[in-house]
């Protein structure tokens, strides 16, 4: 018996050596609600989600994939009922459209300043398709004052039970990689959302420990398998 769980443990090893538990494991999944994209995690020049589609909302017209578009939807119209209004200003970015965009700002205000405020192109959360940014109904204005206003209080305490989370947290900078952006939602499902907003971490941190959770079932699942 003894011999067999060695066996099924270096079987194990094997497969987290070769990579293929890496894809199996959620955060490592392109299409994936929870795949991890910043700064160091970056996509690829030619990575499209296959699903995009036009959010139907108030605001600018913008694409998101068709899980976090629908949504969205919900978490507008609930909104407007609770007489929060929002706006859409920016989906889905293009890497190319990343790169104009960040272009422009080295050009205005230089390198280490556009660095902190925007991405380069390939480590935007806008590329998944996840990720929308919102004003107040009737106003495109993408700043930290959001957060004082009803609608901007409304977003930060309700997008969890949609599937969102605010993703840039105020005092998490080094770990996010960006300034506070209490505009900027992600989508991650209701389930991860929900345990981001009760946890108070951003999504880095809490994917670390959720794949660790991961691997732990992982190995124990395979580990009983030869348990008599
Ligand atoms: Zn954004």
């Amino acid at each position: 018996m003894l011999l067999e769980k060695m066996i099924s443990i270096l079987a194990l090893s094997a497969v987290l050596m070769d990579g293929s538990m890496d894809a199996a494991m959620p955060d490592k999944n392109i299409d994936g609600k929870v795949f991890l994209v910043n700064r160091q995690h970056a996509l690829n020049q030619r990575y499209v989600p296959s699903d995009l589609r036009d959010v139907l909302v108030h605001g600018i017209s913008q694409d998101l994939r068709d899980e976090a578009a629908a949504a969205l939807e919900a978490l507008f119209q609930e909104a407007e009922a609770a007489g929060v209004p929002l706006s859409s200003v920016s989906g889905y970015r293009s890497y190319s459209k990343q790169a104009t965009i960040y272009q422009r700002k080295v050009d205005s205000i230089g390198t280490k300043e556009a660095d902190r405020i925007s991405a380069r192109p390939g480590t935007s959360e806008h590329q998944l398709g996840l990720a929308m940014d919102v004003a107040r109904k009737g106003s495109s204005q993408l700043n930290k004052g959001f957060i004082n206003t009803e609608e901007g209080q409304w977003v930060a305490q309700n997008a969890h039970r949609f599937g969102f989370i605010v993703r840039y947290l105020e005092g998490y900078e080094d770990v996010t990689g960006y300034d506070y952006e209490p505009w900027h939602i992600r989508y991650v499902g209701v389930e991860h959302a929900t345990a981001i907003y009760h946890s108070g971490v951003p999504m880095e941190t809490y994917m670390s420990g959720y794949r660790l959770e991961v691997y732990d079932y992982l190995i124990h699942q395979v580990t009983n398998e030869v348990l008599p």
